[in-house]
C-alpha cells in the first residue's frame, strides 16, 4: 500500500488566510461581493460562493451602489478606491500587508523621481503583465511602470535612463537576480552611468517555500501538485517540484486523478511514497481530498 503524505509547508499563506477569514466573517453578517476571484483556486472560490460570496468584475463595480466589496490579497490600483468612493461602496480591504507595503514603496519611488531631469527615470516591475497584483502596482505610477516578465523583453527599457526595479511578490528570486544582472550589463554596454536601483520585493512566504518543497519532492517517489490553473505561484512552485522530482504531476481537482491510470497502479505498489503539495493559494481541505482519493485506490484494490 502506498504511503501518502501532505507537505506541511504547503497551503495558504497568511495573506490569503487573512482575506478568506475576512470574507467568512463578513458573509456571516450579510451580503458581500469580491472584486475578482478571491484566490486563484477554483475549488476554494466555489466553496465561498456557496456561502454567498458574489464575484464581480470592474464593469459590475461601476454599476453597484452602496454595496460591500472585498478587495482581495493581490491589492488594487488607486482607481478602484476612487470608483468605490463615487458609488458609495463600502470597501473591505483584504490587501495583503506585504503587497500594501510594496505598493507604498513603488508610489514613494515614483513620486520622488517623476520630475527628475534631464533623464526621466523608469520604474520596472518584474511580473506577469495583466496579473491582478501587477495591475495594482502599475496603478501606483499612473500606469507608467514598465512590466517585464523575462530577459527577452528587455527591449522595453531605455538603458540611457535611470532604472528602478521592483518585483511582483510571487516571482522567483533567481529570475529577479538574472533580470537585474542583465539590465546592469545592458546599461554598462550602452556606455551610460545611470543608476540601476534594484529592490528585491519577493515575498519570503513564497521564496522560503522553494527549498522546503523541493526537499519534500525529493523525499517522495511521486509528487501530486495541487494548484489553480490561474495561479502564478502554483506555476512557480510546481516547476520547482518538477526540477527536484521529474515524477511530479499538476492537478487542480481530485477528479483529474481519475484519468491518471499510471498513477493509480503506482499507488497500489507497497511502499511507494506519494507526496501531495500545493501553492499559497491551495486550501488544506483540497490537498486532504486528493490524499483521501489516492488512499481510496489502495482500499478498492485490496478488496
Ligand atoms: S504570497 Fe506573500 S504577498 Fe502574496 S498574499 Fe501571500 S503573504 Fe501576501
Amino acid at each position: 500500500m502506498a504511503i501518502v503524505s501532505i507537505d506541511q509547508n504547503s497551503g495558504f499563506c497568511f495573506g490569503v488566510t487573512r482575506a478568506i477569514t475576512k470574507a467568512e466573517q463578513e458573509l456571516r453578517a450579510g451580503e458581500l461581493s469580491c472584486l475578482g476571484d478571491i484566490v486563484h483556486n477554483g475549488q476554494e472560490c466555489a466553496r465561498l460562493e456557496q456561502m454567498g460570496l458574489q464575484t464581480i468584475d470592474y464593469d459590475d463595480l461601476r454599476t453597484l451602489h452602496h454595496a460591500k466589496v472585498l478587495l482581495r490579497a493581490h491589492g488594487e490600483p488607486p482607481s478602484t478606491y476612487w470608483i468605490a468612493r463615487q458609488r458609495g461602496i463600502e470597501i473591505v480591504d483584504a490587501t495583503c500587508p506585504v503587497v500594501k507595503k510594496l505598493q507604498d514603496r513603488i508610489r514613494t519611488c515614483y513620486e520622488a523621481h517623476k520630475n527628475d531631469s534631464p533623464l526621466p527615470p523608469q520604474i520596472v516591475i518584474y511580473g506577469k503583465p495583466g496579473h491582478a497584483e501587477v495591475v495594482g502596482l502599475q496603478g501606483q505610477t499612473h500606469d507608467t511602470a514598465i512590466v517585464i516578465e523575462s530577459i527577452e523583453q528587455l527591449g522595453k527599457i531605455d538603458f540611457r535612463r535611470p532604472v528602478y526595479i521592483f518585483s511582483q511578490t510571487t516571482k522567483s528570486v533567481e529570475g529577479f537576480q538574472a533580470l537585474v544582472e542583465a539590465i546592469r550589463h545592458r546599461v554598462a554596454q550602452s556606455g551610460s552611468a545611470v543608476a540601476v536601483e534594484a529592490h528585491d520585493t519577493i515575498c519570503r512566504n513564497v521564496a522560503n517555500r522553494v527549498a522546503k518543497i523541493q526537499e519534500f519532492a525529493r523525499s517522495n517517489d511521486i509528487v501530486v501538485f495541487v494548484g489553480g490553473a490561474k495561479s502564478s505561484n502554483a506555476r512557480v512552485l510546481y516547476n520547482h517540484c518538477l526540477e527536484a522530482n521529474p515524477r511530479t504531476v499538476f492537478i487542480s481537482s481530485p477528479e483529474e486523478l481519475e484519468k491518471m491510470t499510471d498513477l493509480q497502479s503506482e499507488a497500489c505498489h507497497p511502499r511507494t511514497r506519494i507526496g501531495v503539495c500545493g501553492a499559497t493559494s491551495t486550501p488544506q481541505w483540497l490537498m486532504e481530498k486528493v490524499k483521501n482519493k489516492i488512499e481510496s485506490w489502495n482500499t478498492v484494490l485490496k478488496q
